[in-house]
């Protein structure tokens, strides 16, 4: 739902005008320094189930000219094609109030696009078979876009000597790295943004090979989104790549993973929601990051406490669980402190309530009020609560249309308001800053007297 898609585009065109104009440039005496490539920070897993690795890749495949590879640029599809062609995997409501997850397929030939649909939907329903997503994907909506490749399959599968001309350029072998996926984010971007918003994008490859990749900090290279996560299509343990990286995009949470080279963190606290320099008893004194989780049972099949490693860091701090999904995908579980993460991500970008009747000028107190919520399942406790100039109407709780006079707004000729709140009471939240997140207010104002209403979050 993000609204500077605009600007964000233009400034893309520019840079990449800059990019292509500054490789054009022969190398000269006068600047003994050679221009840098832009190059972007992506994640990696480089065995299934394993812990993740980081590494910056090309921003797009016409850099990598040293290899030699992907550099062809695919056939302009026909004119019969879908390329282009934008579905509908999961749409819930408008874009506006939702996290919109847009899937572009690479290594699809024409003919193969109904496997390219098949391939997206088993893929989010891997995803949305975890929670939380499984409880709040009536918050999201998913698209479909449709990428003619020229070739079926993508360049490095099943060996690193294969090279396929796919519309999105994307290969195994990227920086050398078998299980490395990388695309052509230009190209990406080309077909994402057909979309009508790209809040997050999946590239699923057409291979049964295991791979994938987290790319991030997109949003600071001018693209429009800030996170690409690819992955293989026929290999069932790919999905797990992408539930982790969206979890960095929508719950700001960090790796939960080390490096033994990394040795001992001295710096100090870190802003990360799931990594603490803080011990247990030290969290529980300073009512700080997951104080009120400590002792809990969790969902990873441990207790959240404070295990030492987290953030590449072997020692010196701390993370909620002895493992979960954010450090290894041998296990399909957010840890508590990374569910109420998740939940606050979704609020953040999305709104379970609306209403077509609008709140900026008065009603009459015969006006019908209908307002709709997300469809929200299992761990989500949705509550619809009605007010009368502030006052609860007990009686009128989970109603989703209601007419002012008979909640009680009386004919005195004077303004009154009338508010619907959306709480979500579910128990994987505790943080009081999240449940005012997950709490959405639409304020109408009844009367005659032409005041303003006004819409809160
Ligand atoms: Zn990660």
């Amino acid at each position: 739902m993000r609204t500077s898609r605009a600007a964000a585009i233009s400034v893309g065109v520019a840079l990449t005008a800059i990019m292509g104009a500054v490789l054009a440039t022969p190398a000269v005496a006068v600047d003994p320094e050679p221009a840098p490539e832009p190059r972007v920070a992506v994640e990696y897993f480089p065995q299934p189930g394993g812990e993740g690795r980081r590494t910056e890749v090309p921003l797009t495949t016409e850099t990598e000219t040293e290899t030699g590879r992907a550099t062809a640029r695919s056939a302009s599809p026909s004119a019969s094609t879908t390329d282009g062609e934008v579905g509908e995997l999961a749409v819930t409501g408008p874009s506006a109030d939702r996290l919109d997850v847009v899937i572009v397929g690479d290594g699809y030939t024409a003919g193969q696009q109904d496997a390219f649909h098949t391939a997206a939907a088993a893929k989010w329903a891997d995803i949305t078979g975890i929670e939380p997503y499984a409880s709040y994907q009536g918050l999201m909506n998913v698209w479909t876009v449709d990428a003619v490749s020229a070739e079926s399959g993508i360049t490095g599968d099943p060996t690193a000597d294969v090279t396929k001309d796919t519309a999105l350029g994307s290969y195994f072998w990227c920086s050398e790295i078998e299980r490395l996926i990388c695309a052509d984010i230009d190209k990406v971007a080309s077909y994402a943004t057909k979309a009508p918003e790209a809040d997050l994008v999946v590239v699923v490859s057409n291979s049964a090979k295991y791979g994938g990749a987290g790319y991030s900090g997109l949003e600071a290279e001018g693209y429009p989104f800030d996170g690409v996560s690819t992955l293989s299509s026929d290999n069932a343990q790919s999905s797990m790549i992408a539930a982790h990286e969206i979890a960095h995009s929508v719950g700001l949470l960090a790796d939960e993973y080390t490096y033994d080279s990394y040795g001992t963190w001295t710096g100090g606290e870190l802003p990360d929601i799931n990594s603490s320099v803080l011990t247990a008893e030290q969290m529980a004194a300073n009512q700080s990051k997951w104080y009120r989780w400590l002792g809990e049972s969790d969902p990873t099949g441990g207790t959240v406490g404070t295990y030492e490693g987290s953030s590449y860091y072997p020692f010196g701090i701390y993370r909620p669980t002895s493992n979960s999904i954010m450090r290894a995908l041998n296990i399909s579980e957010f840890n508590l402190p990374g569910r109420e993460a998740m939940i606050a991500g979704f609020y953040r970008e999305a709104n379970a309530l609306s209403s077509e009747v609008a709140t900026d000028s008065a009603i009459l107190r015969t006006s019908r009020i209908k307002v709709s919520r997300a469809e929200l399942t299992g761990l989500a406790a949705p509550e619809l609560r009605w007010y009368v100039d502030g006052r609860p109407v007990k009686r009128a709780q989970g109603l989703s249309s209601v007419v002012p006079a008979a909640l009680g707004v009386p004919a005195d000729g004077r303004t009154h308001t009338v508010t619907v709140a959306s709480v979500d009471r579910t128990a994987s939240v505790r943080d009081p800053e999240v449940r005012a997140e997950a709490t959405e207010k639409l304020t109408w104002t009844v009367g005659a007297s032409g005041r303003k209403g006004h819409k809160q979050h």
